[in-house]
């Protein structure tokens, strides 16, 4: 497959004549020439926008930044571009302006539940660590939008060792999730330090990126960088693909690079209007993504983050395509879909309901062509108490001691008979009352 198209030939002849097709797949090339504004957008896409609106997306672009690698540009389909899925996630729109009552600059309370710079310890045993404050792309349903182009930045040694060393100091932590900005920002020397430094810590067994590289600029995924990643096995990476027109010959072979490589893949899209909020879409994306051995991850409900109020959708739709696809089509198509609770509270799963009713030892059920079934539940099954003291446990679970970890949330109150019977906020007012 021909992977530079006589679009691409034509933006790049705009951007510099003498680059022809020799630059196109020059990573750094695409960075150094990321369209930061309207007019280069208009230029090199061929369109004129009216007066009016030009002025309104330069307004935009004052407070929520632009910048969107050539590559990414050339997939917009410039005959319909207002619609066009591409041009929606990299083009402002006026609407980010518009800030709703309920929304907030850091919904994720990201910041808040952060002990040292750049890292974000919300799970027992795994963290967020954002150690590149820069994208080639910006993704204008950002979740993190209130940092977009604040500072482009990329922290250095000194800051990533501080995350290195709480790490260090937290045992429970056994799997390190690299974010941003985008991982893949920095340079493979830079890159291969910090994969060096976390795997090099006994009680990390894993490492995730999460990187929209794949998507927006594939020319990243070069052999060097390979070379580099294959050291660090099990190594995982989430891209974050949307729409079906963004898997292209040059992204297929981008992941086809990882994924020979060893290196395990998964996808993290955003439910978005105008996007992708449509049942056929999402299980188009799916098969394809799964063509290309990624599997779907997650599919995100749009953030309460300022500025994306036109790109949210009613929970509905999101349950409506995971109706869509449960049954339907592969199991391994159907990504979850979770709501990032508001104030930090963490990625919570929505699905159809499928449990219809429940009476001793019977569970009403019904399938995704409607059907209604029941399963009996064992009569015989000896319960027994779970005191969390495996050695003396027939199940044979040897744990090597620090795994032993004790219970937390719903968990706690199913297992535990003596302490706890219930979670109570503590300030309610009945509480209050009590002492
Ligand atoms: C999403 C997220 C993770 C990883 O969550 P998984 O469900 O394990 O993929 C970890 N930390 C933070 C802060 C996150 O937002």
């Amino acid at each position: 497959m021909k992977i530079f198209n006589k679009r691409q030939k034509t933006i790049t002849g705009k951007i510099d004549d003498d680059a022809a097709s020799t630059q196109w797949k020059n990573w750094k090339w695409q960075l150094k020439h990321s369209v930061k504004d309207i007019k280069t957008f208009e230029k090199l896409l061929d369109v004129a926008l009216p007066e009016k609106e030009e002025k309104k997306l330069k307004d935009t672009i004052t407070k929520f930044p632009m910048s969107v690698t050539p590559y990414y540009l050339s997939l917009i389909d410039r005959e319909n571009y207002k619609e066009d899925p591409v041009y929606l996630q990299a083009v402002p729109s006026p609407s980010e302006l518009v800030i709703g009552k309920y929304d907030m600059a850091d919904p994720l309370a990201e910041d808040k539940d952060s002990p040292v710079p750049h890292l974000t310890h919300r799970y027992p045993d795994r963290v967020l660590f954002n150690i590149s404050n820069t994208c080639s792309m910006y993704c204008r349903h950002c979740t993190r939008k209130r940092k977009v182009g604040d500072v482009e930045s990329i922290p250095n040694k000194k800051e990533i060792l501080k995350g290195v060393k709480y790490i260090k100091k937290h045992p429970e932590i056994r799997d390190v999730l690299l974010s941003g900005g985008d991982p893949l920002m920095l340079s493979n020397n830079y890159l291969d330090w910090v994969l060096s430094e976390v795997s090099a810590i006994p009680h990390v067994e894993m490492i995730r990126i999460g990187s929209r590289m794949p998507v927006v600029l594939p020319y990243r995924i070069t052999e060097d960088l390979i070379e580099l990643l294959k050291k660090y096995q099990p190594l995982y990476l989430n891209t974050h693909f949307n729409h079906p027109r963004e898997i292209t010959a040059s992204s297929k072979k981008a992941l086809k690079m990882l994924a020979d490589a060893g290196i395990i893949l998964g996808n993290q899209s955003v439910l978005l209007a105008g996007v992708n909020d449509c049942p056929r879409i999402i299980k188009s994306l799916s098969h394809k993504l799964l063509q290309n051995r990624v599997r779907p991850y997650y599919l995100y409900q749009c953030d309460l983050t300022e500025g994306l109020a036109h790109f949210r959708t009613p929970v509905s739709k999101g349950i409506e395509i995971i109706e869509s696809m449960i049954g339907h089509t592969s199991g391994l198509a159907v990504p979850t879909y979770v709501i990032d609770a508001p104030g930090g509270g963490g990625k919570i799963p929505i699905m159809p309901n499928y449990i219809i009713s429940w009476s001793t030892n019977k569970v009403i059920l019904r399938n995704y062509e409607g059907i209604i079934t029941s399963y009996k539940e064992p009569d015989s099954y000896e319960g027994f108490f779970c005191d969390r003291d495996c050695e003396n446990c027939h199940l044979q679970l040897k744990l090597e001691g620090k795994e032993e970890l004790s219970s937390v949330g719903i968990v706690k109150i199913l297992e535990s008979q003596d302490e706890g019977i219930s979670l109570v906020p503590e300030d309610t007012e009945r509480m209050t009352k009590r002492d």
